[in-house]
C-alpha cells in the first residue's frame, strides 16, 4: 500500500486526504494545531442572551463554489443566506460616496483591465482611468479589504474582476459554522489525522520522503504539503526543498494580512454592511442558522499598515472605538470583544494570498507542479479561487489527483 504523508489539516489537506484515501492510500494527515480547519475556525459568542456562531476565519461561501457546495452535499450540511451582500459595502465614514458610484467606477476599471496589458497593479488601472477623489479612495478600500494588500501591490486581473466585484450578489455560510466542513471531512478520515503533530521538514532521499515531526522521522512514499504560504517561505520554522522555478513563482505571491474582531450586541439588529474607508476595516451583521439576523457585530481590518495603526497587536480597544464610532446605530454590548490576528499566528503567517502585478500562467504551473515525491496544495496555489476557500479545496483535489496519476504511470 502506497504511504502518503499529508501536511496540514486545513481545507486543502484534508481534500488532499480524502481523494488519496479514496485511491488506496494508506495516508497520515500532520497536523500542527489541536484542531482541523486551519483558517476555517468557528467559535461561539454570548450575545443577547444566547449564544451564537462567530467565524474568526474564513465567512463567506461565494458564487462559483462548487468544490465546497459538493462537500456540503456529502456531509448533509446546509448553506445559510447571509442576507446581506459580502460585495457592497456602504462607506460610512462618507457618507456622499453612494455604493452605485462605486460600482460604476469598479466597471470602468474591470473594462479597462481587460484591454490593457497583465502587469498592472490595481493602481495603475485606476490611474489610467483618471479618477481622483473620495469615490476612489472608497474603492481602493473595497479592493483592499478584500485582498488584503496595498492597490500598488496586487494585480488588477483576477482582483477587479473576481473578489472585489461591487454588485449586489447572495453570500452564504455554512449552517452551524463553517468549521462544520473540515470536521466532518476530519471524521471520516479518522485516525489517519495527527494534531499536535507540527512538521519540522520534509525531505527527499531517493525513493523516499522523509518527514520529520516532533522530533521523530517517519518514512513515505509521498507527501502533499498542504501547508500555508506564509510558513512555506519561513526558511526558520520549516526545512522543504523547493525547486527554483517554484520559488521564482512564489516571489509573485503577494502575502495579505487580516484580523477580526467580534461584538456582542444587546438587540437583535437589521442585516447590514458598512465599511470604514479611512480604518480600511467593514462591519456587517447577518443571518444566522434558522434564517433569523444574529445579534453580532463582525468586523474585517485588511492590510498590514492600516491594522497595526488600528493596534491589533495590542489587542482589541483601538479598533472597537472605531468600530464604536462608525456604528453608533447599534446597540454594541460591553462583554468582551474577541479578536483575531491572523498575521502574528505562526501556523498562518497571514490571512491569504493574491497575485502580485505580473504573475503568469508560467507562475500558475510552476506552483501546482510537483517536485519529485512532493505535491502542492493550499488557497495560494489555484489560479482561480485564490486565497479562497474554495481555492483550497480544488488546489488539495488537484494534487491528488495528480499523485494517483503519476503513480499509476509507474506502476503501468
Ligand atoms: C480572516 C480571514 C477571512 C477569510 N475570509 C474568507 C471568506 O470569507 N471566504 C473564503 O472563501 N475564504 C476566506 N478566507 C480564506 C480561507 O480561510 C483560506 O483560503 C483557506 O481556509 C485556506 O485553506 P488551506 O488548507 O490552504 O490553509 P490552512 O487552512 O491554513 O491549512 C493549513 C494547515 O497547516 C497547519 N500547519 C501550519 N504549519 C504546520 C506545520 N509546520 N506542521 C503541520 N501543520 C502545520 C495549520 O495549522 C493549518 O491547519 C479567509 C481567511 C482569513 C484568515
Amino acid at each position: 500500500m502506497t504511504r502518503t504523508a499529508v501536511l496540514g489539516a486545513g481545507l486543502a489537506g484534508l481534500a488532499a486526504a480524502t481523494e488519496l484515501v479514496g485511491a488506496g492510500h494508506d495516508v497520515t494527515v500532520f497536523e500542527a494545531r489541536n484542531r482541523v480547519g486551519g483558517r476555517v475556525w468557528s467559535e461561539t459568542i454570548s450575545a443577547a442572551g444566547g449564544l451564537h456562531v462567530i467565524e474568526r476565519g474564513a465567512e463567506f461561501v461565494l458564487g462559483g463554489y462548487s468544490t465546497l457546495r459538493d462537500h456540503c452535499r456529502k456531509h448533509g450540511l446546509e448553506l445559510v443566506d447571509t442576507g446581506m451582500s459580502y460585495y457592497v459595502r456602504i462607506p460610512g465614514d462618507r457618507p456622499h460616496v453612494s455604493t452605485d458610484a462605486m460600482a460604476t467606477l469598479g466597471e470602468r476599471a474591470a473594462e479597462a483591465v481587460a484591454t490593457g496589458s497583465g502587469a498592472r497593479s490595481v493602481a495603475d488601472v485606476l490611474d489610467e482611468i483618471g479618477v481622483e477623489g473620495d469615490t476612489r479612495e472608497a474603492l481602493e478600500a473595497r479592493i483592499e479589504m478584500s485582498t488584503a494588500v496595498r492597490v500598488d501591490q496586487v494585480s488588477a486581473q483576477g482582483t477587479l474582476d473576481h473578489v472585489a466585484s461591487f454588485h449586489p450578489q447572495p453570500s452564504w455560510r455554512i449552517g452551524g459554522g463553517n468549521q462544520r466542513l473540515p470536521d466532518a471531512m476530519a471524521s471520516v478520515l479518522g485516525d489517519a489525522i495527527r494534531l499536535n503533530s507540527k512538521v519540522q521538514a520534509a525531505v527527499q532521499h531517493g525513493d523516499e520522503v522523509v518527514i520529520t515531526a516532533g522530533g521523530e522521522e517517519e518514512s513515505f512514499d509521498y507527501a502533499v504539503v498542504a501547508l500555508p504560504f506564509g510558513v512555506l517561505i519561513d526558511a526558520t520554522s520549516l526545512l522543504i526543498d523547493i525547486p527554483d522555478r517554484k520559488r521564482q513563482a512564489m516571489s509573485r505571491i503577494v502575502q495579505g494580512n487580516a484580523a477580526k474582531l467580534h461584538l456582542a450586541l444587546d438587540e437583535v439588529p437589521r442585516a447590514s454592511a458598512v465599511m470604514s474607508v479611512s480604518g480600511r476595516f467593514w462591519t456587517w451583521t447577518a443571518n444566522g442558522l434558522g434564517g433569523a439576523v444574529a445579534p453580532v457585530l463582525n468586523c474585517f481590518g485588511g492590510e498590514i499598515g492600516h491594522l497595526l495603526r488600528l493596534g491589533i497587536d495590542r489587542g482589541a480597544r483601538g479598533w472597537e472605538g472605531e468600530v464604536r464610532a462608525l456604528r453608533a446605530d447599534l446597540a454594541i454590548g460591553h462583554a468582551g470583544a474577541v479578536i483575531t490576528s491572523w498575521p502574528f499566528d505562526p501556523l498562518a503567517r497571514g490571512a491569504y494570498t493574491a497575485h502580485a502585478p505580473g504573475f503568469s500562467v508560467q507562475d500558475a504551473e510552476a506552483l501546482a507542479a510537483a517536485y519529485g515525491r512532493l505535491y502542492f496544495a493550499g488557497e495560494y496555489i489555484d489560479p482561480e479561487f485564490t486565497g479562497l476557500m474554495e481555492g483550497a479545496l480544488r488546489s488539495g483535489h488537484s494534487a491528488a489527483a495528480a499523485l494517483i496519476a503519476a503513480e499509476s504511470r509507474v506502476a503501468a
